[in-house]
This record gives structure tokens, C-alpha cells and sequence, in this order.
């Protein structure tokens, strides 16, 4: 084989392990940012859950509230009716105070109403949070393993563009920059082999003037299909033949 032709199969790996690696580090951020929204979702509802309890608390402190005025009602009935002389006057207060008893026992009955409902969503802060921790902690798991893979992935990039740089500087330019053109025009393999006279890139028959030329081994051949670079081995007859 071509010494240029094995030269460019090395580029050519290395250029499509860059590509691959290059496009999983891409969805990196995108990963991260999800399992990030997972975990904002528990949290919004643990969130959720204790603004619950905040607010059935509040209303049991009015109710408190609402209590606390009718027993100083109460208080100031009382009072008058100790100063009244009155027996209608006595009665009407006698009534209002009735009235006022009356509103308590119904206020205290939505307070233990609060107090129940004040216990349930104490439980559901609970569950809210430990499916909130356990999102985190998955999180901060899936998070620890994205960023490992990041610094794996930059790794591997850079040894491969070290490398692709070291083949790319023993590769004859004219030779290169035909191979640069087409890789970045067509993308994928563009070094190709020939199968039972067919081009490996476009699967074309080849005219057998070029099957000649790229068994003759003295210089780069393209497909007159495709314009990819052919390359000829003899063991590529023999792995389709077997
Ligand atoms: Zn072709």
C-alpha cells in the first residue's frame, strides 16, 4: 500500500474518532442541564408542599385570631351586663354572649380541621423532601459521572489531535489537502477501499483501467463517481471471498 494512502487511513481514524468525540461532548451541557431540571422539579414540589403547611398554619392562626376578639366580645358583654339595671338589656347580652359561644365552638372545630390537615401535609413535606434528596443525590451521582466522562472525552481529544497533527505533518500537502477538501465536503470515510471492483464510498463499479491504477500502487486514484480516494489491498478480495 501507499505509504501517503496508509498515512491518510491513520488521519482519517483520527479525524472521525475527533468528530465522534467531539459530538458526544456537544450533548454534554444538554445532559447536564436535564438532570438539573429533574432535580428543580422535586424541588419545586417539596417547595410546594411546605408553602402547604404555611398557609394552613396561617389559617389556623386566624382563626386563633378570630377566637382571641369573640372571647374580649364576650369579656365586654359580660361587663355590661354586670352594670346594666336592665332585664331587656341583660337578655340581649345574655344572647349576644350565646352568640359569640356558639361562633367559638364552630371556629374551633375548623381549628382541629387545621390541625389534621396541618399533620397530612407534614407527611407529604416529607415525602416531597426525600424524593428531593434522592433526586439530588442521584443527580450529584449522574452529575459526578458526566463530568469524569467530560474529562475523559477532552482527554482521549486531545491525544487524538496530537496524533491526527503528527500523521497530518508526514502526509505529502497536495495529498492532504485533496483528503482535507473531501473530508470536509463529504464527511465520514473518503479514503476508501475497492471491493470486487466497486468503490467502498459511493459503491459505484469502477472502470477497470482505475482497479488497475490503484492495484499499480504509484499514485493517489479517486473514484471518477465520487471523487473519494481508492485504496486497494489484497486481503479485502479475500475477507468478501471467504
Ligand atoms: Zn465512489
Amino acid at each position: 500500500m501507499l505509504e501517503a494512502i496508509e498515512n491518510l487511513l491513520i488521519l482519517q481514524d483520527r479525524d472521525l474518532r475527533i468528530e465522534r468525540l467531539e459530538e458526544e461532548l456537544e450533548q454534554i451541557p444538554a445532559k447536564r442541564a436535564a438532570l438539573k431540571d429533574k432535580t428543580s422539579s422535586s424541588q419545586a414540589a417539596l417547595d410546594a408542599a411546605k408553602r402547604r403547611v404555611m398557609e394552613i398554619e396561617s389559617r389556623r392562626k386566624e382563626l386563633e385570631l378570630e377566637v382571641k376578639g369573640l372571647k374580649e366580645r364576650i369579656e365586654k358583654y359580660s361587663n355590661q351586663q354586670l352594670q346594666t339595671k336592665k332585664n331587656e338589656e341583660y337578655k340581649a347580652l345574655a344572647n349576644e354572649i350565646e352568640n359569640c359561644k356558639r361562633q367559638i365552638t364552630g371556629i374551633e372545630d375548623r381549628e382541629i380541621e387545621c390541625m389534621e390537615q396541618t399533620e397530612t401535609a407534614q407527611k407529604a413535606v416529607k415525602a416531597a423532601q426525600a424524593v428531593a434528596d434522592e433526586a439530588r443525590r442521584e443527580m450529584d451521582g449522574l452529575v459526578g459521572e458526566l463530568d469524569s466522562r467530560e474529562t475523559k472525552l477532552r482527554g482521549e481529544l486531545a491525544s487524538f489531535e496530537a496524533s491526527r497533527q503528527e500523521i497530518a505533518g508526514q502526509v505529502e500537502d497536495s495529498a492532504r489537502n485533496r483528503y482535507q477538501r473531501l473530508f470536509d465536503s463529504k464527511g465520514g470515510k473518503v479514503v476508501v477501499g475497492i471491493q470486487h471492483g466497486v468503490c467502498g464510498g459511493c459503491h459505484m463499479r469502477l472502470p477497470t483501467q482505475i482497479v488497475v491504477q490503484v492495484r499499480g500502487n504509484q499514485e493517489l486514484i479517486t473514484c471518477p463517481n465520487c471523487a473519494r480516494i481508492l485504496y486497494y489491498t489484497r486481503d479485502m478480495d479475500m475477507v468478501v471471498a471467504e
